[in-house]
Order: structure tokens, then sequence, then C-alpha cells
């Protein structure tokens, strides 16, 4: 499996001198399984600038991909209507999400591309999409990877997912508040990320910035430490940085995290904007 970082930032996008070594872009990453099979993992401002590289190098040839919404906020969709390869007839892309009440993932993205917030309507959408909607304990397979969800702590209806191949393994959980335990206990998160390759995870506070945000839906680096520490996990991004956060305090976070872990065998990084990941 490789990965490339579009998007770090959670919340709102943070462009400016003070981000652009991590990044201002929302949420987005575009990971390629070993089959080739292209899965992009949120749909944030990053999705923008991975669509201008995909139609570079599709040369005419048609795009097949799945996206994964964790969740449908909107630092995970916003790029979404600037996805240029939507809007090319012969594309293909699978919607995978678990929307939060009645309404369908398609329902939810036409909405967002009402004329009211936005100047093109989703009909304008040329390519082909199918909505695979899941839930907690659902699995899939992509091409020979397995693919298994579970739903964590958030403010809205909000999915993790894991990736598992030729005993290779990649967990993508963002916006989730490790502190809290509804509707997830931390003890089944430990079981989801268990023996991880990689876990990509948000950690959008510090220990002191939590304090004034409990129940937002997110979580301090301390705490992310632990869920992977306790889950075996190999390598640790730290993901979904906090907009306020400028590139000395992420960089701050970072020592920090590493220096909590010690030399327990956890790798640590703090996910930036183009970093790559092989797994
Ligand atoms: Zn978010």
């Amino acid at each position: 499996m490789k990965v490339v970082f579009w998007g770090v930032r959670g919340s709102t996008p943070s462009p400016g001198e003070s981000t652009v070594r991590y990044g201002g872009n929302t949420s987005c990453m575009e990971l390629r399984l070993g089959g080739g099979e292209l899965v992009i993992c949120d749909a944030g401002t990053g999705i923008r600038p991975l669509g201008l590289k995909l139609l570079r190098e599709g040369e005419g040839e048609p795009t097949k991909g799945y996206i994964f919404f964790s969740h449908f906020h909107w630092d995970h969709i916003q790029g979404f209507p600037f996805f240029r390869p939507a809007f090319v007839k012969g594309n293909e892309f699978t919607l995978i999400g678990a929307p939060p009440g009645d309404e369908t993932i398609q329902e939810i993205l036409v909405r967002q591309m009402n004329s009211v917030n936005f100047p093109v309507n989703f009909e304008y959408l040329s390519a082909d999409f199918h909505y695979q909607p899941v839930s907690n304990n659902v699995s899939m397979e992509i091409g020979a990877t397995h693919v298994r969800f579970i739903e964590v702590n958030h403010t809205s209806r909000c999915a993790a997912v894991r990736f598992e191949e030729k005993g290779k393994t990649l967990v993508y959980m963002t916006d989730n508040e490790l502190e809290r335990s509804s509707p997830t206990p931390f003890r089944n998160f430990v079981n989801f990320c268990n023996g991880a390759d990689v876990l990509i995870h948000d950690a959008q506070y510090t220990p002191e910035t939590y304090g004034g945000h409990e129940g937002w839906g997110h979580s301090s680096w301390k705490s992310v430490i632990r869920l992977a520490m306790e889950a075996g996990v190999k390598r640790l991004y730290l993901y979904h940085h906090d907009p306020e956060s400028d590139d000395s305090e992420v960089d701050e976070i970072l020592v920090r995290a590493k220096s909590s872990a010690g030399d327990r065998g956890l790798e640590i990084f703090a996910a930036h904007e183009r970093m790559e990941i092989s797994i």
C-alpha cells in the first residue's frame, strides 16, 4: 500500500506563512492498494490538487476509484465540488460512508452543491457514481484488500477504516475523541487498531488545549499515543492538525509525543501535505 497526504488540517483550511510546511488543506489522503486500486480517504480541500494530478496522470484514460467519507462535516466534503475527475464522463467512483440520520450519501452531496451554496449543481458531475453505505463491523473487499469499518466518537456519525492486505495493515481514524467512550469504548479501538503497521489518527489537541474542547469530537495527542501503544501499532501519523496550530506548534506536539512514547518501538510522525508512506 502507498499513501500520499493531500490535506492534513482539521476544521477549516488554514493557508499562510505560518502553516506552509505542514500545509493548510483540510483532510484528504490518497491510498493505492496493492492491486493499484485508488482509495481516497476524505474529500477536504486537499482533494482538489489530487484531482488535478489524477487528470494529468490519466492521460485521457478513465479514472476509477473509491472515495471514503469518514463523515460529512465541511472539512471532509468541501473539496468534493472541486474534484475535477468527478466532472469527466467515463470516470467511475464508489462513494463510501456512514451518513447520519435518514439522508443518503448522495442526498448530502447534492445538498452541498445546491444553488444557495454552490454555482454548479451535482447533476453536472458527469462521472458515474455508486454508493456504498457502511456501518459498524461491516466489511468489504477491494481487490485483494480486506476493508473493515468502526464507528468513532464524534459529534456526528463518523467511521474509521482498516485496510489489510498481504499481512500489512493501515488504519485511517480521524475525528475521534478517544477521551469519550460513546458510542465506542477505548478497548474497541485498541482491538480495531491491533497490530497495525500504520495508524493515521486525529491529534487536533494537546492535553492543555483539549481542556475547554471536551465533547468537540477530537483527541489530544496523548490519548492517541496511548491507543497506539496498547494496540501495538508500529508507525503512528498525527493528523487533522488544529487550524490554530502553526508549524512550530505542530513540531512541538511531535517532539512531546515522541518523548512521551520513549523507546518502546513506536515510530511517530506528524503528517504533512505530499508526505508519502509505503506499507
Ligand atoms: Zn474534521
